[in-house]
């Protein structure tokens, strides 16, 4: 049936895949980091069903890995593609994790005996891992990883303590990086979004008040696998978070920063809220939104039910800035739209929805692949055919093409898929 190049393995890039190797074509699915998952991975339940992330995830993640017609790339990048539509020619290039992916199986013991500390970006720099690592613990592959930055023996040949621990001999200092070539017929670009970094506004304290978080940091900081176990728990000083307010459009929205909508962040933060309740009845949630956009199916019924059933507060305002007082608790100054007057409300822990925006690297990947980028730094895309590129043959799925939540990323997934399966092994338009 000929082969498809999927590139990117957050949730998108998975039932693009899922959706192709059913049909009976061979992908090929490449990941940067570690592990398959994507930004999905970090997410403790989703709206507006509230499911546990992982639950939904893990079984597709698994399934692309024992899937015959899936081939996986991790730790790789494409550097290359030549060729056209129906006969692209693509390069990968596979990084040294230094650990041989036939032998280990994941056990940890290696992490166990390693003595660099290094924080977890998985955790969102919340807690500590080992250079040597599993990216989470339902990694796909189940395969260690050596961070070279971080291990001490690639630094400075010294240590070897995971060679001592490894009862497979699976560790390879010798491992050097590798190309792959590859010959498919279309591409599908899924590599997901990135965050505004917060610090770009130093009116909401992020670097300033350690109590002031990202809505990620939030995912992590409810989710049983992260760093409190699920405990609302402020990571400061470990105080329970007794009033939380989640600040809206932070970058969105504004002219000097990102001018889209998030797409995503009135319904996270909304569900953010629920979470709070469901850990601990006792806490209060404000939700300082501009206008609220809750336009997918169920999702004002969800923001209703969040306000009678879990007493969520939502306060139409403007915040303006967010000081400490001598507890390192946030207070939030905002205009109320409701009375046209300031105020201000001192809360445990503020939660900023930050913008989602393009990744960097994705620009750089466009210009590997010939595609376009739109004004905004997303794949571009043309509004009566959502999913096609402007380069025949390859196709864009998910946050790529702009912010989108996980219903219409896997829809825009099934939709690339279908088009991408239709230039294969056909060379035709
Ligand atoms: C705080 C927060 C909470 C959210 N909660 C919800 C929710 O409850 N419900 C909901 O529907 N949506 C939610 N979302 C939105 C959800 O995260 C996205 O819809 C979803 O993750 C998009 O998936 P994706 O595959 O497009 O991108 P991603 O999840 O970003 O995955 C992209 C993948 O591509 C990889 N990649 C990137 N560049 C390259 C490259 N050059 N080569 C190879 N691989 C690459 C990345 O490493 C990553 O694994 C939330 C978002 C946020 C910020």
């Amino acid at each position: 049936m000929g082969e498809v190049l999927v590139i990117g393995g957050g949730i998108a890039g998975i039932q693009a895949a899922l959706d192709l190797a059913d049909m009976g074509i061979q992908v090929h699915l490449v990941e940067r980091l570690p592990s398959i998952g994507g930004r999905m991975a970090q997410l403790d339940k989703t709206f507006p069903t509230n499911d546990c992330s992982t639950c939904i995830l893990s079984p597709k993640m698994n399934d692309c890995a024992r899937h015959p017609n899936i081939t996986l790339h991790t730790y790789a990048e494409v550097t290359g593609l030549e060729g056209e539509v129906g006969d692209f020619s693509a390069t990968i290039l596979k990084h040294p994790r230094y650990v041989d992916e036939t032998k280990c199986t994941g056990c940890g013991e290696c992490a166990q005996k390693c003595p660099a500390r290094v924080p977890d970006t998985f955790d969102m720099g919340m807690r500590r891992r080992r250079a040597i690592y599993l990216y989470f613990s339902q990694a796909v592959p189940q395969v260690m990883t050596i961070d070279p930055d971080h291990c001490i023996y690639l630094r400075r040949s010294k240590c070897g303590a995971c060679v001592l621990a490894c009862q497979r001999e699976a560790i390879d200092f010798e491992q050097k990086a590798r190309t792959v070539c590859v010959n498919v017929g279309a591409v599908v670009v899924a590599t997901g979004y990135d965050f505004f970094d917060p610090r770009g506004l130093a009116q909401f304290g992020y670097e300033r008040c350690p109590n002031v978080i990202t809505a990620l940091e939030y995912e992590r900081l409810v989710s049983a696998s992260g760093p409190t176990e699920g405990h609302l728990l402020r990571i400061s000083d470990g105080r329970p978070a007794k009033r939380i307010g989640f600040i809206q459009c932070v970058g969105s929205r504004d002219v000097r920063h990102q001018r889209f909508c998030s797409a995503v962040c009135c319904m996270h933060s909304s569900k953010q809220a629920v979470l709070a309740a469901e850990h601990d009845a006792g806490v209060e949630s404000y939700v300082f939104y501009t206008d609220f956009r809750a336009s997918g199916k169920g999702f004002r019924e969800y923001v209703a039910r969040a306000e009678r059933e879990y007493g969520v507060h939502y306060v139409r305002s403007r915040v303006a800035r967010i000081t400490e007082d001598g507890n390192h608790n946030p207070s939030i100054h905002y205009e109320d739209a409701e009375t046209s007057r300031p105020a201000r409300m001192t809360v445990d822990l503020a939660v900023l929805a930050t913008s989602l925006i393009p990744r960097p690297t994705t620009a750089a990947l466009a210009q590997v692949l010939g595609i376009e980028m739109d004004p905004y730094g997303f794949v571009r895309t043309e509004p009566f055919s959502p999913v096609d590129t402007t380069r025949p043959g390859i196709f864009a799925a998910g946050c790529c093409r702009g912010p989108a939540d996980i219903p219409e990323s896997v829809m825009q997934a099934s939709a690339a898929a279908a088009r991408a399966a239709r230039f294969v092994g056909r060379g035709n338009r």
